[in-house]
């Protein structure tokens, strides 16, 4: 493993503030140093990617397919290495990784796949009617291009699926944009195994040197001056609502501002109908699980579960309070996530407001860094008086918020900022009675769900991983799926061009099997 900071084809020397990786469930330092880069190491990664992206956007685009192609099978050529370093700096289970490590390769395949399809670039084409009355239409036509230069901040929660080869960079790459990644320093080794891989696909293929960097930092120095460098032309994001609103205020005042996107934290509501509740409340609390699962660090772990009192409902705490005091303590990703755990959990339980549904006692005490779960209750009326209860609480901590009547439920969800996720576990019949909520959820999240947990996001064409502010910088875009492609490329459109002279995807007789309008009729030819 080569742990030095990563330009191109070439490891840095081994200058910079020497750093180790933490292993966060022993609490001791895992082999390897790594060193911070320097500003002028960040100046010259951007300046070598703007480089590259000249050359590489007008790469042939199953050449680009067959790279990403060779990135996946490079990460799996070391899979257990992978698997056993991430094991190590993150404290996640082994067969969490194995899943997370297929799914950040089967991302890559399907961004190979997408390429080669090639309907993502939108061509649509409009040709000249010069017999047109009153006035004669002149040829225009219209598709994708790749944005520049693009830097990717790894997450601390996914250090395979949202890191250094997750689904930033490779939608990025899809699209034609060199990326620079900033590592996060909770799984460095990890991500220098990863950049290895990238490099070794990126040299097989001949791909422009700078089509990818990595860099480390101690502190926010070299994050923000990828932000700031004037050739870095998108982040990505994926942390803190602090972090996130730090990086789009830097990208909003630079003298070319630029598109920031920061996803940053969503408590994914869940709505329980009395119905539902009155049918099958043991089943639905069964929902600890999502609550729990890897120490509840998902970004779409459930943080708050509405309800009108019942008898339904009092079943459905029963069964959830001995569900969640069986739960066995997990490791927390790092030292500082599990403190902010701790401080805002213990926040809550101080307040009269708050009562104790469940708490797990299951302590591992082998082992340092453990987050405890635990589920509270409150009501409406208390809920709506403090805004701090829909704050997300990063680990295994969820809040039931029990109405009084419909209205007050009503109240409560018409209460919440934008969201990831958000679900309704409800009969189908009476589904009916509650439009005016559900069509609220709608309004507040990316990803709607009936009747299912929000965590286990699905990677594919249909996904919608965004939502509203501040959930996300822009509820427009999804960062999971083949549309996360259409954060790193804008639309131009070229006017009076011969066909000679247009991009392949733009020529009407090119043999390309695209979807694309030609005067105003979808044709493939
Ligand atoms: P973070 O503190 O937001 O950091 C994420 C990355 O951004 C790190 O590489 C960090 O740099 C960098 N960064 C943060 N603020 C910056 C700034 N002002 N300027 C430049 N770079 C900056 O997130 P984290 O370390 O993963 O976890 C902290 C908290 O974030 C958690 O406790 C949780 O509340 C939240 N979080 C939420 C989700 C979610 O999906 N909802 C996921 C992860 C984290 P350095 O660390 O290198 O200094």
């Amino acid at each position: 493993m080569n742990t030095r900071n990563l330009i191109g084809y070439n490891y840095l020397p081994e200058n910079g503030k020497k750093f180790k990786a933490l292993d966060p469930a022993l609490g001791i330092d895992l082999p390897g140093e790594f060193y911070a880069a320097s500003i002028a190491e960040a100046d010259a990664a951007v300046n070598l990617a703007d480089k590259a992206f000249v050359e590489y956007r007008s790469i042939d685009r199953n050449k680009k397919a067959a790279f990403l192609r060779s990135m996946a099978d490079e990460m799996k050529a070391i899979s257990d290495e992978i698997v056993e370093r991430a094991m190590g700096e993150s404290g996640l289970p082994a067969q969490r990784l194995q899943g997370e490590l297929a799914r950040t390769t089967n991302q890559l395949y399907m961004f190979a796949d997408l390429l080669e399809e090639g309907s993502w670039v939108e061509a649509i084409i409009d040709t000249a009617l010069p017999d047109r009355k009153p006035l004669p239409r002149i040829d225009i036509r219209k598709m994708m291009v790749p944005l520049g230069p693009a830097v990717v901040f790894g997450a601390s929660n996914f250090p395979l699926a949202y890191s250094v080869a997750g689904g930033d960079t490779a939608a990025a790459l899809a699209a034609g944009c060199p990326v620079i990644v900033k590592a996060h320093p909770a799984h460095p080794g990890t991500s220098a195994l990863v950049a290895g891989a990238i490099k070794k696909a990126a040299e097989q293929h001949h791909m422009p040197e700078g089509i990818f960097s990595m860099l480390y930092d101690d502190g926010y120095a070299i994050g923000e001056a990828l932000v700031k460098h004037p050739k870095t032309k998108i982040v990505t994001f994926t942390g803190s609502f602090k972090g996130g609103t730090a990086l789009m205020k830097m990208a909003r005042e630079r003298n070319e501002p630029i598109p920031v996107f920061a996803e940053m934290g969503s408590i994914n509501p869940i709505v329980l109908l009395p119905m539902a509740l009155e049918n099958r409340a043991e089943e639905l609390a069964k929902i600890y699980g999502s609550i729990t699962a890897n120490a509840g660090q998902f970004c779409t772990k459930p943080g708050l579960l509405f309800a009108v009192k019942s008898a339904g409902l009092e079943r459905f705490k029963k069964a959830l309070s001995e569900g969640i005091t069986n739960v066995n303590s997990a490791t927390m990703l790092t030292p500082g996530i599990r403190s902010n755990f701790d401080k805002l959990s213990k926040d809550r339980l101080e307040e009269k407001a708050v009562s104790v549904i469940g708490q797990s006692d299951k302590l591992d005490k082998e082992k340092v860094n453990q987050g405890l779960a635990v589920i509270t209750e409150i009501s409406a009326s208390a809920f709506l008086a403090d805004k701090k209860y829909k704050e997300e609480v990063f680990g295994p901590y969820s809040m039931l918020v029990v109405a009084d009547d419909i209205t007050q439920l009503e109240q409560v969800v018409s209460s919440l900022q934008g969201q990831l996720t958000a679900s309704v576990m409800a009969e189908k019949e009476e589904l009916a009675n509650y439009k005016q909520i559900t069509d609220k959820l709608a309004d507040l999240a990316g990803r709607v769900i009936l009747n299912g947990p929000p965590t286990g996001v699905e990677v594919g064409n249909a996904i919608m991983h965004g939502g509203p502010f501040p959930a996300t910088s822009d509820s427009r875009f999804t960062s999971v799926g083949t549309s996360s492609i259409k954060r790193f490329v804008r639309p131009v459109c070229w006017q009076n061009w011969s066909e000679d002279l247009l991009p392949d995807e733009l020529k009407t007789d090119n043999p390309l099997n695209i979807w694309r309008l030609v005067n105003n009729n979808w044709t493939n030819k």
